[in-house]
């Protein structure tokens, strides 16, 4: 079954190229130069539509399920884009979906309902005041789980969140936060027990609150266009209303969140590799060495059939894995596979892409350099690949 396969998808596709072409091209390279991109972009994008995509109407959202996101996605980064923009525009898409849970609806790609018993007037608030006006483009919204301490180990979080009368009161830090530093909210795992004891729970802390600093702006590899932040948090008062779901079900929650962020960086993984054989493609038929196109070449042109099979075979596996996914199957051992293959892919495909560029790929000026660059990030966050392993290894039964 291909998830691409329909006229409404085909006009999504479009609508989503459109949107690059015109308000995403002509200002990239300034954005990355800026560190990150300005809040109006989230604006046009949700008045496209764009930015609701795999969130229900009755939240706000623009409908549409798991599926329609990864082909947003997808076409966001084949058309120029980049997994930087993706990750830098698109945040909402892990800062927002456990506070839809826990209200009750269902985006795409969790793989589970409701938190808690049932929904709590709480949650329903945490809709209107962050969910709607994220998904409107008035507000950005961050997710925050990685601590200096360590990522991989979600379980041993050590930040808490102690119960004082209405509220809880935040002490701890954390790091690589994306949009950190722009976001007006940090949905905040937090441990509601002693730390490490892997009791977790998430809040959603405003920016502005007394004791919640946000730190200096992190210098990476790539995904420049995306602001990274390090949060410090001193006895900040959040009131127990801004708890997503019930006490201790933040693990759960993060952990059937983690299935649509891993197949949104699997996706941008195949995707940037479709991008750089495509790239590479082009350069090779128009550069010519000692006479000929570089694409006459016999070990060029079996180096792109290569590159471009890779790219081929990961997308038909995240589409698989992503459409049982979305059927509600409880595949993580599959998206974890997903995950791993595409990167494996992109990792191949960016590096014999820059090559075949020659000089030329190692210039700022080139486009496959800034996605070499990005690439890096992606069997990193989310899961790294080795615990991407651990995942599999488990559901090998060792
Ligand atoms: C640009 C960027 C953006 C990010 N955005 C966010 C964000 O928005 N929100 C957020 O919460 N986090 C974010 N992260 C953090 C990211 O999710 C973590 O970096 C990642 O989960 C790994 O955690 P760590 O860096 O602490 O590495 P560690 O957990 O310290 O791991 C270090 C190395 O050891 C390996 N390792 C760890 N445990 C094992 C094991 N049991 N067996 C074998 N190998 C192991 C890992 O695979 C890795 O190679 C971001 C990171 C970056 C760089």
């Amino acid at each position: 079954m291909s998830i691409v396969d329909t006229p409404e998808r085909r006009q999504l596709r479009e609508l989503t190229r459109a949107f690059v072409t015109r308000e995403v091209l002509p200002h990239l390279d300034e954005w990355e130069r800026a560190g990150e991109v300005p809040r109006g972009l989230h604006a046009t994008a949700a008045k496209l539509g764009l930015l609701g995509i795999g969130f229900p109407e009755s939240v706000g959202g623009s409908g549409g399920d798991l599926l329609d996101s990864i082909l947003v996605t997808e076409e966001l980064i084949r058309s120029g884009g980049s997994s930087g923009l993706v990750a830098a525009l698109f945040t909402h898409g892990i800062a927002l979906p456990h506070m839809v849970a826990a209200s009750g609806a269902r985006t795409g790609g969790s793989l589970g309902g409701r938190l808690g018993a049932a929904s709590t007037a709480g949650d329903d608030d945490l809709i209107e005041r962050y969910v709607r006006p994220t998904l409107a483009g008035t507000m950005i919204g961050a997710l925050a789980i990685t601590e200096p301490d360590g990522g991989s180990d979600v379980a041993g979080i050590r930040t808490t969140a102690r119960r004082d009368g209405d509220h809880y009161v935040v002490n701890g830090s954390k790091t690589y936060i994306t949009s950190g530093h722009r976001a007006d909210f940090v949905t905040t795992a937090v441990c509601t027990d002693f730390p490490g004891s892997g009791q977790l729970s998430l809040l959603v802390i405003d920016k502005g609150s007394t004791g919640f600093t946000v730190g200096r702006r992190l210098e990476k590899l790539g995904w420049h266009c995306s602001d990274t932040a390090e949060l410090s948090f001193v006895d900040v008062r959040v009131p127990v209303g801004n708890r997503i779901g019930a006490e201790n079900t933040g693990f759960l929650a993060i952990m059937q969140h983690f299935a649509a962020e891993r197949l949104s960086l699997a996706t941008q993984a195949y995707a940037t590799a479709q991008r750089c054989v495509e790239l590479a493609v082009r350069w090779c038929r128009d550069r010519e060495t000692f006479g000929r196109p570089l694409a006459s070449r016999q070990l060029v042109r079996h180096r792109l059939a290569e590159m471009h099979t890779r790219a081929e075979a990961a997308r038909s596996y995240v589409h698989a894995v992503a459409v049982r996914v979305a059927a509600g199957e409880p595949v993580v051992t599959e998206v974890a596979m997903a995950k791993n293959v595409a990167v494996a892919a992109c990792d191949h495909v960016v590096d014999q892409a820059l090559q075949l560029h020659g000089g030329f790929g190692y210039l700022r000026d080139a486009e496959v350099e800034r996605h070499y660059r990005d690439a890096r990030i992606l069997g990193i966050g989310g899961g790294t690949t080795e615990i991407m392993n651990e995942i599999i290894a488990k559901g090998m039964g060792l």
